[in-house]
């Protein structure tokens, strides 16, 4: 429909020339006449008109219509051909420039869930400011090639062969020499165009960056603002701006050439098409010029200014969208290493975890986090997975989590290994609290019921605030579980986001949890408080308890003691104890540095 919209609108502005040469000529013939000259000039050049025009004459001629409402006549008929033109033409931006919009939201949505399919170890080699251009800058060039530059491209084409054919046939060699400089302009152009191409990109690249810079800036601000680097991270984000500023001006610079240039080409066919007509017409030498006709071709000329000037431009755009929609392809046909093809299962996942002989390590570091590792959980049990930083406890969660596939071994849960387990339902009854809590920018209620399919209700999220020990300081937020967390409002103190990222975990009611470090930021007192909350919970539950500090309230059915990504010692804690190795020791250490709480433990102990 676009492309039939524009070839109407350049249709009926084509024809505008044509009655302005028509009426010129009429001009002329009849001032001759009133001179007492003969008519010399008639007719003969009236086959170069289009069929409309000619209709149009043949009306007038043959009505025998006056001088003066012949032109009137041609004024109105120039008027309605505009009319139409435009008409078209809002047409065509109505049916190409909303089709680019649609385009650009369906792109924007599945590069959105392409992302979401992506593994978390792409997350680690992309930073964040290259995701957001690519779905923000990225798409919108795109969308300036699928509307306007496609526009253009059909516009400009249809505008030029209308515009020559009509030249052609009225005088061809007239044309010739209008349309000479021509070829100089596109080779012009093309050069120009390359040079604009380059530097838009470095600008991207810049721009990529900086946006980069300015948001680490912001997410950091509390480390500047305390190592009083505001300064010196001015001066850096102003080195890279200044450098962003440099390419833009030059890029500018360039571009302001660029169209004054082709104004001069234009110009100069303008003054062709006078200086030789007007010769050729004074002269009376073959082929024969009329002043119609050098009044039609000033007109065609005017109007090929734009598509030439535009041939450039739209290419500069189309060069862009190509490169941008190479880098969103880049990121479309990553494939992601983790993939869901196993169906659903009716049974649920309830235990029975086997790591056998797994070995993992990370691909882009080539850090190997796990080592031979073995385990065997039983449904119900819970168990304690204490070792130093750095010794492999969070990948291990994240590894039951199947964020990563392990290089060599297997993972299993209910004699079933991992990979043949539909990745949703694992990801659904398995219930991980991460280490670096991360909290959305919303109600506390929200927060919470985040995993569940539908809203809530408030009964539910407040239980699961109460076995995360968390319920009571809720209460006395301001809004309480309405109160916006975040950017946009109160800001919780690490422990208050563990337990709320904890109620969260809980509130799924999964067959299976697993706690990554998640009390590292709550006092002594406060943790003993959730253990014994959780420990109600956990009852029916499989438990895989990551820390670096003890429990002691906790009855464990296992605690494995991690070091370098292998096991060093497991055991219960009798067992561990008699053996006074790492576990002992850091029991021994603990203990005193918690005198205040060595009643408690000892009581709970007791029992
Ligand atoms: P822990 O949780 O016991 O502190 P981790 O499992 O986080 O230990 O890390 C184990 C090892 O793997 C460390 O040497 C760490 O540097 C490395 N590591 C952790 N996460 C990544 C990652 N995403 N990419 C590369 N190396 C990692
Ligand atoms: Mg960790």
């Amino acid at each position: 429909m676009g492309i039939l919209f524009i070839l109407l609108s350049n249709y009926f502005r084509i024809l505008a020339p044509q009655v302005s040469g028509y009426v010129v000529d009429k001009v002329t013939q009849v001032i001759k006449q009133q001179n007492g000259n003969t008519l010399t000039t008639q007719l003969s050049r009236n086959v170069s008109y289009d069929i409309l025009v000619k209709k149009l004459i043949s009306v007038v001629e043959n009505r025998e219509i006056s001088f003066g409402n012949m032109i009137i006549l041609s004024g109105i008929t120039l008027l309605i051909l505009a009319v139409l033109g435009g008409f078209f033409m809002f047409l065509m931006r109505q049916t190409i420039i909303v089709m680019s919009r649609h385009i650009e939201f369906d792109q924007k949505n599945d590069i959105y869930k392409h992302y979401q399919k992506l593994d978390v170890s792409f997350y680690k080699v992309h930073s964040t400011g290259d995701l957001m251009n690519r779905i923000a800058e990225d798409v919108s060039r795109v969308r300036m090639y699928t509307g306007p530059a496609l526009m253009y491209v059909i516009n400009l084409t249809s505008t030029i062969i209308f515009s020559v054919y009509f030249m052609w046939r009225a005088n061809w060699q007239l044309t010739l020499y209008v349309l000479a400089p021509l070829p100089i302009l596109a080779i012009a152009i093309y050069s120009v165009n390359t040079l604009i191409h380059k530097k838009s990109t470095a600008i991207q690249g810049l721009l990529s960056h900086l946006t980069t810079t300015a948001q680490e800036s912001y997410s950091g601000i509390r480390v500047i603002k305390s190592f009083v680097q505001e300064k010196a991270m001015l001066r850096f984000f102003n080195a890279n701006s200044e450098k962003y500023k440099q390419s833009a001006i030059s890029l500018a610079k360039l571009e302001a050439i660029y169209f004054p240039t082709m104004a001069l080409l234009i110009g100069i066919s303008t003054l062709l098409t006078i200086a030789i007509g007007g010769w050729y017409h004074a002269s009376g030498h073959q082929p024969e010029v009329s002043a119609g006709t050098i009044t039609e071709f000033v007109i065609y000329v005017n109007l090929l200014t734009f598509p030439f000037s535009a041939i450039g431009w739209t290419a500069s755009m189309m060069q862009r969208a190509a490169a941008s929609q190479k880098r969103l392809n880049e990121f479309l046909d990553t494939k992601p290493n983790i993939v869901d093809n196993a169906p659903r299962q009716a049974q649920t996942l309830n235990g029975d975890i086997v790591f056998d002989n797994v070995t993992f390590t990370y691909n882009h570091t080539g850090i190997t986090a796990i080592k031979n590792f073995n385990l065997t959980i039983k449904e119900g049990e819970k168990i304690l997975v204490i070792g130093k930083t750095g010794s492999g406890k969070s990948t291990l969660a994240q590894l039951l989590l199947r964020f990563y596939n392990p290089n060599e071994g297997g993972i299993s849960i209910n004699q079933q290994a991992l990979a043949n387990i539909n990745l949703h339902q694992l990801r659904e009854q398995v219930s991980y609290v991460p280490q670096d809590v991360f909290l959305f920018s919303d109600t506390v209620a929200n927060n919470i019921s985040f995993g569940l399919p539908e809203k809530a209700s408030q009964k539910v999220i407040e239980s699961a605030a109460k076995f995360a020990s968390v319920h009571n300081e809720i209460l006395g937020f301001d809004k309480q579980y309405e109160t916006m967390i975040g950017e946009r409002g109160v800001t919780l103190s690490g422990g208050q986001k563990q337990r709320i990222a904890i109620a969260r975990g809980l509130i799924k009611n999964p067959e299976i949890v697993v706690f990554d470090d998640c009390l590292s930021a709550v006092d002594a007192k406060t943790e003993n408080e959730i253990v014994t909350n959780l420990y109600q919970y956990l009852q029916q539950k499989t438990a895989i308890i990551i820390t670096h500090r003890i429990f002691s309230t906790f009855r464990f059915n296992k605690i494995v003691v991690l070091e370098e990504g292998s096991i060093l010692e497991q055991g219960t804690h009798d067992e561990l104890m008699q053996k006074e190795g790492y576990y002992a020791q850091l029991y021994h250490l603990q203990l005193t540095a918690n005198n205040d709480d060595n009643a408690a433990i000892a009581s709970v102990l007791a029992d």
